[in-house]
């Protein structure tokens, strides 16, 4: 008698168990092929890293913007050397101790680089279309590499009133030329201007 309860008691077991393995399989959705979607966390925009051609670009942008017209009356630089429309805009490292390194904003070609007198030295990287002109460069410091590749180092500012600015203060010139290599920091009228474009304006630094 005790042994039909035993046995009794493990069929029972086994029937609970085979019923809650049933109804477990109802309640699960049916998997199908490709249902699987990937949702993925981090959006495109975000994976894209902005390039500036230096650190603090649009903060330190506080005495010449693009197109300005300098005269050495209005000028907010002591004294003034120039005078015209502005073809870029100047980025201010007075107050930085030590080296500021720039980089390339695209992947290029750095089509001239030299000392001229205004800038100390001076480099134009050409991608695409247009021409990046970076002012104020220590000459020395100037890459050798005539391919670039956008975030690459290819100079450091060069030191205020030295022979490396050409006595001008610590700070980057920068301008994009839409037609060739020229390196005019300023132009007399507006439409010479025209084939510059305001660097505050430009995509290139998201690409
Ligand atoms: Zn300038």
């Amino acid at each position: 008698m005790k042994k039909n309860i035993f046995w009794l008691i493990i069929i029972l077991i086994i029937i609970l168990g085979v019923a809650q393995l049933l109804l477990k399989r109802q309640g699960q959705p049916e998997i199908q092929n490709n249902t699987v979607e990937i949702i993925p966390t981090v959006s495109q925009e975000e994976e894209v890293k902005s390039i500036y051609p230096i650190a603090e670009f649009r903060q330190r942008i506080t005495k010449k913007t693009f197109g300005e017209y300098i005269t050495l009356e209005n000028s907010p630089v002591s004294p003034e050397r120039f005078k015209g429309f502005h073809t870029g805009i100047d980025v201010e490292y007075e107050d930085v101790v030590g080296e500021v390194p720039v980089l390339a904003v695209c992947n290029g070609e750095i089509v001239l680089s030299k000392w001229v007198s205004g800038y100390g030295g001076v480099l134009i990287l050409k991608c695409a279309e247009n021409y990046y002109i970076y002012g104020h460069l220590k000459d020395s410091s100037i890459t050798k590499n005539l391919n670039v590749l956008r975030g690459e180092q290819i100079g450091i500012l060069g030191e205020g009133q030295t022979q490396e600015t050409d006595f001008e203060r610590k700070h980057l010139h920068f301008g994009i030329n839409k037609k060739s290599a020229d390196l005019r920091g300023y132009v007399q009228n507006e439409r010479e201007l025209e084939n510059w474009i305001d660097p505050l304006e430009s995509d290139i630094y998201k690409q």
